[in-house]
């Protein structure tokens, strides 16, 4: 990417930058077909946004523990693709982490100023349960009150997958489509053999660590990085929360996933890195179809890698780095 002669679309959308980029040599519209996905963009954000009072997100967390709330079909879909993350994850992964999110101080991108004290983190992880979120014909119940849902380590990969259907529908081959760096891809560009993403390092803003090579159709999720650090009280922090502990996760700096569609590998990409390098095997073990590639947030750098990430990852010239194969258990 990069290059002139690849034609690009942008435009803003749920507090980040989507961007479709056909590969050179296509004949393909790309204005009107930017504009219909960020349309369809618009509505989904304002269908699952945790920041609005006008939506079945909002609804659902207002009636916890009283009622059970109507969804719209995405919304429904995104929260069954949610609860599907969260049960493999074993709550690594967790819609309902909102209460969390809220006390840390992480939402609507706000940057935390102080540590809740423990005993608000217990009281606040009663109100954190994947297994009280129910779903039913096209109905969502939260089973307690104060218990609310956050689809926003998810809902991107969703809005992806939609750019990706709408693209293919209207016949368009060879695409990318990037949103905050959640990616899907479609055939290749030409003259290469495939799709290459470069992978930040979580270290330093301005660097890349590598590429990764993009088999058509697939999409790749990155979680945490640079930019999604904070610093509290001398402490480091990332923005994702293990809701098994109530605190945010230090122990990694970055986690890639690369899988068939781009809300698992959103969904996923998040449980891995919160799961980190020591649970990474579990977790491996029953989503055989990713690969993955996980940055612990220690120094020296160390990259643990799937050993089909192996083959889609060269590492820039002169990269030093202890590589590790990550295997499932
Ligand atoms: P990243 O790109 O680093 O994965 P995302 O933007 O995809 O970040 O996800 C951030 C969102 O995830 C926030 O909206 C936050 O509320 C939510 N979140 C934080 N921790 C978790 C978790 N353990 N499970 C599910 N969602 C989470
Ligand atoms: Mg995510």
């Amino acid at each position: 990417m990069g290059s002139p002669d690849f034609r690009n679309g942008s435009f803003r959308s749920m507090g980040t930058t989507a961007t479709l980029a056909l590969a050179p040599g296509s004949s393909d519209p790309i204005d009107p077909v930017t504009a219909r996905i960020h349309k369809a963009f618009y509505e989904l954000e304002h269908e699952m946004s945790a920041y609005r009072r006008d939506n079945a997100i909002w609804e659902l967390s207002a009636n916890a523990g009283a009622a059970e709330v109507t969804v719209a079909p995405n919304t429904y879909r995104v929260l069954e693709r949610g609860q599907a993350v969260a049960y493999l994850s074993e709550g690594a992964f967790d819609a309902t982490a909102a209460p969390l999110v809220r006390l840390w101080g992480f939402s609507g991108g706000l940057i935390p100023k102080v540590i809740p004290s423990p005993e608000a983190i217990r009281e606040c992880m009663t109100l954190v349960d994947y297994h009280r979120l129910i779903l039913r014909d096209g109905k969502a119940f939260l089973a307690r009150k104060g218990m609310a849902v956050d689809l926003g380590g998810i809902g991107k990969g969703y809005a992806i997958d939609c750019a990706y259907d709408c693209c293919r529908g209207l016949g368009i081959r060879d695409f990318l489509f990037n949103f905050s760096g959640n990616i899907r891809v479609s055939g290749r560009p030409a003259r290469r053999k495939q799709w290459q993403i470069g992978l930040r390092d979580p270290f330093d803003r301005s660097a890349i660590i590598g590429k990764i090579a993009l088999p058509s159709g697939m999409a790749l999720a990155t979680s945490g990085g640079y930019e999604n650090f904070v610093e509290i009280g001398g402490q480091r922090f990332s923005h994702l929360i293990d809701p098994r502990t109530g605190y945010p996760v230090s122990e990694t700096a970055s986690a890639t996933v690369l899988a068939p569609d781009a809300i698992s590998a959103d969904g996923l990409s998040t449980a891995f890195f919160v799961v980190g390098v020591d649970g990474a095997p579990h977790l491996l073990g029953k989503v055989l179809s990713t690969e993955v590639l996980i940055v612990p947030s220690r120094h020296p750098l160390e990259l643990w890698m799937t050993p089909g990430m192996r083959k889609l990852f060269t590492p820039i010239h002169n990269l030093e780095c202890a590589v590790r194969t990550l295997s499932f258990q």
